[in-house]
């Protein structure tokens, strides 16, 4: 007899049942239990048998599920007389707690049959699809230690749950238009069936909409009703972000924007992320995503989504296309429950929710390409909490507090690091509660207790001082990690390399460790030591917090006054302050930060003087050396050295496009040079990218081709962000090195 442990994600996705379809059809008696941590199964069959089942469990595996690693020891024969499915026993070790999965099409296929009796049943749901990390209390995964819990079911319903020839047998979140959550309009007397026809109405005749999904509320509206698209944006004073668009399915898609094969393996994936596409003949409205050639894009994930979309009522002409915007107010994080809804949603026409409980928030991930690889912009639902394997021999348990903007957080043990669904900008009190709440949850979820707590090094974020709280609380030691230096590691950590590299750090700002601001960083580091090897030229960056949004007064440390008034930075009276700030060094600060050098480069050809959002002048800078085909011969240039040609160009008249193309250009010719001198001098042939430059795909290309040319290995982010959103990863990786 075999004793059989199957680790990985077993949990929530039907592995019990297909261990128990194996069984009967290889002979096998015995039982599967889930041990929280592990899959195990007693099986007691002849050789031939076994071997049989064995390999059934290693190739047939369900779909969504995920085997890491299979154990097997011997045991003497016991007297079972059939094959059973324990219920679930409590056992603490490695927790994988599964992602959320959308929909899948069996589910999509019965929800719009009649003769189904879930048809038009919002929350449709099977083995193989549902809800998961958002509905979940506690481990393990059993219908009562979810939110599901709260509706008892049906006579039908159990029938199937204990039916092992089911698709639904051991659904946890299984439910019927007779036993399930129920829909409804707050606010208003429609519920089921009623509260969607009305939902349909608003988005048809372009009203705005906020609808509860499976990680928070969404705000939804007609994408090419331009007026509805500006009304939302006034409502939530987001003047020209970019809005995702959710549309009814793949051909809809096509008819906008381009999309290849990779990018549509991941659209359609059952992590449905939003993937940003090229636009085609874009007829969605041009304030969706002004001024940038990609469009955010992704597909219905939930019953929900469907019926909205197709629900068979008498209007003929429902969208194809919605867009669909996280529903928070400006930097908190996304709406989970009725009351905050009614509170933050009063500019909707409705509120369409539900009464089911979201327990952990997830707001949707989203996902650009380079070089036909994906490089994820935002790791959330579908992905979190799915933990990256980093081997080391030690084995301590940490808790990485993550940065401050784009906040999440990574809770590690036995060399897996969960970084938490995102949880945004913690500038705000409210954003502080929702992290350490989140915190509290997964440590819980996960059975971690932190016997060490990182954090960033900059002395003045809320992250910092809630570090430094449980620290004192849970008398844990504190380890403080530069910026980019974490960045440098979760790049490390994501393509589980050990040892030293160079590590290439382009960035916003990040605190420095000689107290100036970082982000143009060459750094020669392992994961526990870090040496700044070379960065780029500094420069004096005026103005405090406006110059992180205002790449005029960037622009106008490399130029002189009149210069400035012919490249038009700013209006009179602005130049005249700034320049007041620069001669009598007031509110000025030394700087290396790439991104400001972008801010700077798009002020100077007219492309974005001022950013509403952040990162706004780097992509429509990229958008605009896109739309250039002029071929430039290389030249090595400091980045004072190339903004002032690119000054230089412009006044001579040449075009922005190419010269943004040029600005590419040349910082990745400087980028590639200064990592092959480091190479040369330091013998090390492997290099790392991070840090949220590194998302423009167009710079990531350029210096990767320059660096694999010259023979170099490159490690580069795909799955986890090389911006903010990734760093708790290497802050984590960190403290489990060095203790
Ligand atoms: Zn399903
Ligand atoms: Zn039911
Ligand atoms: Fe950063």
């Amino acid at each position: 007899m075999l004793n059989i442990k199957v680790f990985g994600i077993v949990q929530g996705v039907g592995f019990r049942p297909f261990v128990k379809r194996i069984a009967d059809d290889n002979k096998i008696l015995g039982n599967v239990s889930n041990r929280g941590s592990y899959v195990e199964i007693c099986a007691q069959g002849s050789d031939f048998d076994l071997n049989n089942f064995i390999n059934a469990l290693k190739t047939q595996n369900p779909p969504r599920s995920t085997i890491l690693k299979i154990d097997f020891n011997t045991l003497t024969d016991k007297n079972f007389s059939d094959f059973q499915i324990i219920e679930s026993i409590r056992e603490a070790g490695d927790i994988f707690v599964s992602p959320d999965i959308s929909i899948c099409e069996k589910c999509a296929e019965e929800l719009f049959d009649k003769k189904n009796r879930r048809y038009l049943h919002p929350f449709i749901n099977c083995t193989a699809c549902g809800p998961r990390l958002t509905i979940l209390k506690n481990m393990p995964y059993d219908r009562e230690r979810t939110s599901m819990g709260d509706f008892p079911m049906c006579d039908a319903c159990a029938e199937e749950y204990f039916d092992k020839n089911s698709r639904r047998f051991d659904a946890q979140p299984i439910c019927c238009n007779d036993c399930g959550p129920e829909i409804y309009l707050i606010g208003k007397n429609l519920r089921g069936h009623d509260a969607i026809k009305f939902a349909r109405k608003i988005l048809a005749n372009g009203g705005i909409l906020a609808i509860k999904g499976i990680g928070g509320f969404h705000l939804a509206c007609d994408a090419r009703n331009f007026n509805a698209v500006q009304r939302l944006r006034n409502s939530k004073t987001r003047p020209t972000k970019p809005f995702a668009v959710m549309f009814k399915n793949i051909s809809a898609i096509k008819r906008e924007c381009f999309l290849s094969d990779a990018e549509k393996s991941f659209l359609d994936s059952p992590q449905k992320p939003i993937v940003l596409l090229q636009k085609k003949n874009c007829s969605i409205a041009e304030n969706v995503a002004p001024d940038i050639n990609k469009l955010g894009v992704f597909l219905p994930y939930t019953p929900i989504h469907m019926l909205i979309f197709d629900f068979p009522d008498e209007i003929s002409n429902f969208p194809d296309a919605l867009i669909m915007t996280s529903g928070n107010p400006s930097g908190v994080p996304i709406t989970i429950d009725d009351d905050d809804a009614i509170k933050n949603f009063g500019f909707c026409d409705a509120i369409l929710s539900n009464n089911r409980q979201i327990l952990l928030r997830a707001d949707d991930s989203v996902m650009d390409f380079a070089e036909n690889r994906p490089s994820m912009i935002r790791r959330s639902r579908g992905y979190a909490p799915l933990p990256i394997f980093y081997d080391s021999d030690k084995k301590i348990q940490v808790l990485a507090i993550g940065g401050e903007l784009k906040n999440t957080f990574c809770l590690a043990k036995n060399n897996l690091f969960y970084a938490s669904p995102y949880i945004g900008d913690v500038g705000d009190l409210r954003t502080v509660e929702v992290l350490e709440k989140s915190i509290n949850r997964m440590k819980n979820l996960l059975e971690i207790a932190p016997e060490v707590i990182a954090c960033d090094l900059h002395p003045r974020y809320q992250t910092t001082a809630l570090t430094e709280k449980i620290s004192a609380e849970f008398s844990l030691p504190l380890i403080k990690i530069q910026h980019h230096y974490a960045h440098i590691l979760s790049c490390m950590a994501e393509n589980n390399h050990h040892g030293e590299i160079i590590g290439v750090a382009f960035d916003g700002t990040g605190f420095g460790d000689d107290k100036t601001v970082w982000g143009g960083e060459f750094f020669i580091c392992d994961e526990e030591n870090y040496r700044r090897a070379a960065h780029i030229k500094k420069f004096i960056q005026a103005g405090g917090d406006k110059s992180a949004r205002e790449g005029w007064r960037i622009a106008f440390s490399f130029v002189n006054l009149d210069i400035a008034r012919e490249l038009k930075l700013a209006d009179e009276k602005n130049l005249r302050g700034q320049k007041f700030l620069l001669d009598n060094k007031m509110n000025c600060v030394e700087s290396t930060s790439v991104g400001r050098i972008f801010d700077a480069a798009a002020a100077i050809l007219g492309i974005c003087r001022v950013s509403s959002y952040e990162g706004e002048a780097a992509m429509k800078l990229q958008a605009a050396a896109e739309r250039s085909n002029k071929n430039f011969r290389a030249e090595f240039k400091n980045t004072e050295e190339i903004l002032l040609e690119i000054v230089n160009r412009r006044l001579a008249g040449e075009n922005a496009n190419d010269l943004a193309r040029l600005f590419h250009e040349r910082l990745a010719e400087m980028t590639s040079e200064t990592v092959f001198a480091l190479s040369e001098r330091e013998k090390i042939k492997i290099a790392a990218l991070s840090g949220g430059v590194f998302q423009n795909s167009l710079l990531s290309s350029l210096v990767i081709k320059n660096l694999r040319r010259h023979g170099l290995n490159v490690l580069r982010h795909e799955l986890i962000p090389a911006n903010d959103g990734g760093i708790c990863i290497g802050q984590a990786i960190h403290a489990a090195a060095i203790r």
